[in-house]
Order: structure tokens, then sequence, then C-alpha cells
């Protein structure tokens, strides 16, 4: 057996920018003091209460309790071993990892970490795929159907297309050339094992590497373009492996990714040459779903890079077919997630071309124009609603408003409501009295416990905590808590006075308990992202770590700048409320003590020098307050 060597996990921690490493998933906006926040990948929240500290290398979330450091974040939202969270991040700050053997010397070197393995294959092969696309002559359809969609070499490229040559050997022996190994290409998707052995998976298909947000490729889109084809339809994608999950993917999000966070905006179309046609049109938005519809997991993929100010301020695009398919697909939608739902706009060419077809016949223009054309999904609906009646008859309109405000149940928010009845009497053509009338009657069948349920399980509690861990949020404990966050926050920082500490100056067990590990560890004497994982790993028990999590996050009322000032203040506080204690506990001595016995003097000296010792820390943590 073989594992990452300490020295270089702790280099990893160092080099590595949490918020870098969140930023792909997460759009984190400025929080104060040093801190980020955005909304929590872990679970379902309206609300930021995802907080993440650069400069402590360490991250958490208020609502759910998730927290560590940029390995464990890796780990929990790739699915990750530790190994190979550790090894993703090395290859990311381009660290060169170093094992030790442990346990049986003659035992093989461990796999390092599957997941590199198949993102590494997954690369070389995207580029031997893009490179036959403009070289091999059998290419020549490939290279046709290009041009025939309306894109350039350069696009293609921008894309990395690529053409997987009909031999069917080629790619597997190319990347058994490389060192990759018959299981990694199977297990990866990239070959398929026979009776006659192994083969790759595509065979004289026109490609598309779907990569993640990160830009990493993980799997392919493939196209059909001889008739001899052993697999059957038209687009093939790579199948669900260890790495592509097709429920999460969105082909070009790693393109799309930075405009829609400056946009706040997302155009989800429906093929790889949509997305294509888009980003070649300026629509740098675009992006679609892989062989699968669009789904929660997009949804949130999409709401957490658009996150602004609090709460999600962008705007969904979809671009839909009129057809019927798609006419089913934008009511299912206005049926999910009611904010969702409040932000998504639909794009419909009358025509019904999709944006490539759009492009090809009308150019660049027409894309831009159809996607600025954009209406609300709820009207998109209603318009789709309403088209079943003929509303220059009396009893037909009477049927489409009963139809229509049936649309409003999913909509929670009293004012939307309001609004989107008036749309409805406007369009019909009636009285919004008469529409009003209906509304109360379909609300009198409406079964409401739906509605509660959803809110319920929208923000989970926190889990609850054994007693004494509770009991560190108690009032009376507000000055250690300070204390922990100034030592966790800034070490280098708080150093000096937190040399002079003992462990009694903590009376919390809790808080105790974590200094212990501080102190064993060693505070660092300048900035040091690595400083509090090592602490937090070494911290016997989940939750005391959760508490470190917390210490190291929350905010000190104390920028970065101040923090010069507040932190030896704050460290002076909880040695000046240590002192006291013990000069609580000598002049309960003293009275104890008679006068005129030979101790007395001796406990009195004892009083008179901790008098003395806390004027001294007061007017330290005063001194140091001074600008
Ligand atoms: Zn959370």
């Amino acid at each position: 057996m073989a594992r990452i060597k300490d020295e270089d996990i702790q280099l990893v921690r160092e080099r590595v920018r949490i918020d870098e490493v969140v930023e792909q998933y997460v759009t984190l906006r400025n929080a104060g003091g040093g801190a980020r926040k955005g909304l929590c990948p872990f679970h379902d929240e309206r609300t930021p209460s995802f907080n993440v500290r650069p400069a402590q290398g360490f991250y958490h979330c208020f609502g759910c309790g998730a927290g560590g450091d940029s390995i464990k974040f890796i780990m929990e939202i790739e699915g990750l071993a530790f190994a190979e969270a550790v090894e993703r991040l090395a290859d990311k700050v381009g660290l060169q990892l170093r094992y030790e053997e442990t346990g049986a010397p003659t035992g093989p070197r461990r796999d390092p970490g599957q997941r590199q393995r198949l993102l590494a294959a997954h690369k070389a092969a995207a580029q031997f795929y893009a490179g036959q696309l403009f070289s091999a002559s059998e290419a020549a359809p490939g290279r046709r159907l290009v041009t025939d969609r309306g894109f350039d070499q350069a696009a293609a490229e921008l894309f990395q297309m690529g053409w997987a040559p009909k031999s069917g050997q080629a790619l597997t022996a190319h990347l058994r050339g490389m060192g990759f190994t018959e299981q990694e290409l199977v297990v990866g998707g990239l070959a398929r094992k026979s009776a006659r052995g192994l083969f790759d998976a595509f065979q004289g298909r026109l490609l598309w590497p779907i990569k993640e947000i990160s830009g990493e490729v993980i799997g392919f889109g493939a196209r059909r373009m001889f008739d001899d084809d052993f697999m059957s339809g038209k687009y093939v994608n790579t199948s669900e492996t260890p790495i592509y999950k097709k429920t999460q993917v969105l082909y070009g999000i790693d393109l799309a990714r930075d405009p829609i966070r400056k946009q706040s905006q997302a155009v989800v179309v429906e093929g790889y040459t949509d997305v294509m046609a888009c980003h070649q049109a300026g629509i740098l938005t675009a992006v679609a779903t892989c062989g699968t519809a669009f789904g929660e997991s997009h949804a949130r993929v999409l709401r957490r890079l658009m996150l602004d100010h609090d709460a999600f301020h962008g705007e969904v695009i979809f671009t839909f077919d009129g057809d019927e398919a798609g006419q089913k697909a934008a009511v299912k939608a206005f049926e999910g997630d009611e904010e969702f739902t409040g932000q998504t706009y639909v794009a419909v060419e009358p025509r019904g071309m999709d944006p490539c077809d759009l492009r090809l016949t009308d150019g660049d223009e027409a894309v831009r124009e159809l996607i600025s054309s954009r209406i609300p999904l709820y009207r998109f609906v209603l318009d789709n609603t309403l088209e079943r009646y003929d509303l220059d008859r009396g009893d037909q309109r009477i049927d489409a408003v009963r139809d229509a405000v049936r649309l409003t149940a999913s909509v929670r928010d009293a004012s939307k409501v309001d609004a989107f009845l008036r749309e409805i009497a406007t369009r019909v053509g009636t009285d919004i009295d008469l529409v009003h009338a209906e509304h109360r009657k379909a609300g009198q069948h409406k079964p409401a416990a739906p509605r509660a349920t959803r809110a319920a399980v929208a923000e989970p509690e926190p889990a609850p905590e054994p007693a004494v861990f509770a009991s560190f949020g108690a009032p009376q404990f507000a000055d250690e808590r300070e204390a922990l966050k100034a030592l966790a926050q800034f070490p280098h920082l708080a150093g000096p006075i937190a040399a002079e500490l003992t462990d009694e100056d903590f009376v919390h067990p809790v808080a105790r308990e974590i200094w212990r590990h501080m102190a064993a560890r060693g505070l660092p004497t300048g900035p040091d992202s690595g400083w509090v994982p090592a602490v937090s790993d070494a911290l016997p028990g989940d939750d005391l770590r959760r508490v470190l999590g917390v210490a190291a996050v929350e905010p000190m009322h104390a920028s970065e700048q101040s923090a010069v000032a507040v932190v030896p203040a704050v460290m002076a506080r909880l040695q000046e409320l240590s002192i006291q204690r013990s000069i609580a506990d000598v002049k309960s001595r003293l009275q104890r003590t008679d006068p005129t016995a030979p101790e007395y003097q001796e406990v009195f000296g004892q009083l008179v020098a901790l008098e003395q010792r806390r004027r001294g820390v007061r007017e330290r943590s005063l001194g140091a307050a001074a600008p």
C-alpha cells in the first residue's frame, strides 16, 4: 500500500485557494471580514448560509453543518476518496505528490486515484479524436457535417470536436500505448470488451467532448455518420461511469460558466450544435443537457452560478420547439420549483427551428433576436392553454378561464397570482371578477398539504448536538468563542498572547480541547491556510471539528485590517477573565484565612500580583486597540 506523504497533503492545503475550489461549483460574494458566502451545494436553500474563509482554508454551512477544508469539499461534492481528492487538487496547483509505502512492502502499488486516471484517459482521448477530425481522410463526412452546420474549423476546435476512426481499434491502441489499462478504458466508457477483445466505444462517429464546469473531459456525445453503425441512435452519449453523471452534466458549461455569472443569464438549448451556434452568434451563456431532460440537478448548477446578493436573480431561458413535446416540457417546468419558475423564460422560434437551423437560414443576428424575444414561462404556458379554445364563444371563454386559473396552483406568491389572474382576464377578454370567481372555486378543491411539506424539506434543521456542545453556545462563553475565532482566523496575530495562555484560561471543555490541539500544533507566525485543516485533522470527533469549523468561518466583527488591533484585544480579554477567576478564588481564600496567620500575607501577596497582572493585560489590550 502507498499513501500520500503528510507534508504533501499539507502543501496542497497551503497552495490551493479554497474559494477558488468552491467557486467552480458555487458563486461566492464577499461577506465582509475576509469571508465569502454562497448557496450551500450540500442542502437546498434560498438564502446563503455557506461560508468560506480563504485565509483559513475552511468552509462551513450554518444551515446543514457541512464543513471542512478544500480536500473535504472535493470529497463531498465529487464523491471522491481522500487520496483522490488530494490528487485532484494537487493537479490543479501543479504539485507532484510523493507517496510512501505503508504496510505490506510486497503489495502492489496503490492505484493513484481512479478518477484521476479516467480524467487523464479522457483528456488523451479528446486530443486524439480532435487530431483525427481535420487530418484523417476517412473523417471527410465529419468535416462536411461541420461545414454544413455552418461552422468553420476554428469553431470546431473551440469545442474540441473530434472524429472516432471506423477501425474500432485506434483509440484503444493509442491509450494502451500511453499506459492506460484495459480496465480503465472499459470502466471509463472509452472501450468495450467483446469475445474478440477490446474495441473502441465509438466508431465512425463525429464527437463532442462533454466537459465538467472545470473544463475536464468526462465523456463524449457521438453522432452517427454511417448506415452500418453498430450503435443505434443518431446521437449516443457516454453511459454512466464513475466520472460521468448525466443528470448533472450540462454541455458547454465550461465555456458558459463565466458569462452565466457575469450576465446572470443561462440559455438552455437542446443539442451540441445548438450550443455551438449560440456561442458563435455571441450567446455565450448557452448550455444543453446531454441526452436527458432538464432536471432539478441541472437547475441547481445554474442557480449556484447566478447567485447575486443573497438571492437568485438570474434568468434561465429555454429554447423550446413550438411542438407538443416542447409544450409538455414547458408545463412540466412550470410545475417545478416556483422560485426557479419565476425566473424562467421561453424563446420560441415560430417556424419551429432550433438555434443551429436558425443561424444557418437567417444568420447570427436572428439567433440573438430569438433569445431576446423570450417571454415568461407562465405566459407561454397560458398561451398554449388558451389556444385550445375558441375565445369568440362565451361558453368557451368560461372553459378557458377555468382551465387557465388551474395554472396558478403552483404559484405561492399572492401578488404574482393576482397579476396572473389579471393577465388571464385580458387575454381571454373577460371580466376580472369572473376570473376571480373561478379562481376561488378552483381553490376550494385544491389540497394545501404538499406546499407545507415542500417548505419543510427545503431548509433542514441542523442536527441536534450533544449537551456539552450545545452549552458552548451559552452567553457566558461568548468570550471563549470569540477567542477561538481569533485563534482560528488570525493565528499569527493571536500568537504573541496565545504563547502565554494555559489550558485553564479556557473554562468550557470544548474550547479547552480545541485550544490544546491548536497549542500542540503550534501557532503559525504568518498567514497559513493549511493550519486550521491540520488542527481539524488532529481533533478527536466530528463535533469538535464542527466547532472549529464554525470558529474558522464565523465573522469576528473584525475586518482584515482591524484584525491587527481586535485580535490581541480578544486574546487579552480571555486572559483578563481568567485572571479575574483566579482573583475571585484568592479573595475567597483570603476571607477564609485568619489575618494573623502567617499564610495570610502570602495569599495577600498573590492577590496583589494577580491585580498587577490584570492591569498589565488590560493596558496591553487597550494599547493594542489604539490606532
Ligand atoms: Zn448546507
